[in-house]
């Protein structure tokens, strides 16, 4: 019985990027671990300024010779590493939870329109060649396929900056690097970011109501619907990879685009 317990048991991890533990980032964390835990999930953490987590890609992240001494290419470098189980502890380690995740939670403030460096740093060094992606298998077809992973983030500004008409323009916008280029880069199913905007100028009630929306949305968000990206297969390879002939068809007569970067001049995606 425990045996098949374990089996279907599900496994988060948050992926978390703040340095004060008493933020109200870390209070959405404790939400996260505290809600899932009671759903029955395994929760992993990685606390990366607590951890000290290093993000800047180097050679040390590969333990021994390199492939090419001589002229250092990192995503080779770490690929081959990956393979052969010589790459740095820390990454491992990060591996290693990841490869368990069902669902990946990153947990950040907003930092100049972006996540914080700490947490672009962990990008970098664990989604490497191999491992996430390869020029074979990227997108849907991303060796991170299958997983499911979350922005919660926080912000400063408030939520009307973040429209098409607001002074920082749309938040959809704004995530499309992180959201499509990267996590759906690595085959990962993106789900609709979870942004609370200028906790700091909320009262306690409104971010007790913040907290309690996080963790309602976190009780069923294993059966919410991702985002919709096009499938890598609506690209020519043939033509550098833009949109086949026969894509570029199927949209003509829609009035809105297919996605928010891919939006063809047309309304953004329903
Ligand atoms: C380098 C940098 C760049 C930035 N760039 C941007 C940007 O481009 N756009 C933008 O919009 N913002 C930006 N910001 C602002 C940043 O996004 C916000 O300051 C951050 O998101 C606020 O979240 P926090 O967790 O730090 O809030 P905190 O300031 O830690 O918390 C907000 C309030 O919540 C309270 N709190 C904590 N725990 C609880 C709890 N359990 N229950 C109730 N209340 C609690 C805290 O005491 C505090 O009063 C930037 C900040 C930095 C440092």
């Amino acid at each position: 019985m425990y045996k098949k317990f374990l089996e279907t048991q599900k496994t988060a991890l948050i992926v978390y990027a703040h340095p004060e533990p008493k933020s109200f980032n870390a209070a959405l964390r404790d939400t996260a671990v505290k809600t899932l835990k009671a759903q029955g999930y395994n929760v992993l953490v990685s606390d990366l300024y607590a951890q000290h987590f290093q993000p800047v890609i180097s050679k040390t992240d590969i333990i021994g010779e390199l492939g090419d001494p001589k002229h250092f290419n990192y995503p080779n470098e770490v690929g081959a590493a990956y393979e052969k189980d010589s790459l740095s502890l820390d990454i491992k380690q990060e591996i290693e939870k990841l490869k368990m995740a069902d669902l990946v939670i990153f947990q950040f403030p907003m930092q100049w329109a972006s996540v914080p460096a700490i947490l672009k740093g962990w990008f970098e060094r664990v989604l490497i060649k191999d491992f996430a992606f390869n020029f074979l298998n990227m997108f849907d077809e991303g060796l991170l396929k299958g997983k499911k992973c979350v922005l919660s983030m926080t912000t400063g500004s408030p939520g009307g900056m973040f429209t098409p008409n607001g002074l920082l323009g749309d938040l959809d916008i704004i995530l499309w690097p992180i959201q499509y280029c990267t996590l759906r880069g690595c085959g990962f199913d993106v789900l609709k970011p979870h942004c609370i905007f200028s906790p700091a100028y909320a009262d306690d009630k409104q971010r007790e109501e913040m907290l309690n929306a996080w963790g309602n949305r976190l009780k069923n968000i294993l059966t919410e619907e991702p985002l919709i990206f096009p499938s890598i297969s609506n690209f020519d390879a043939n033509k550098g990879f833009v949109m086949s002939d026969n894509y570029v068809e199927e949209q003509k007569n829609k009035e809105n685009g297919p996605s928010v970067g891919h939006h063809l001049g047309k309304k953004m995606p329903l």
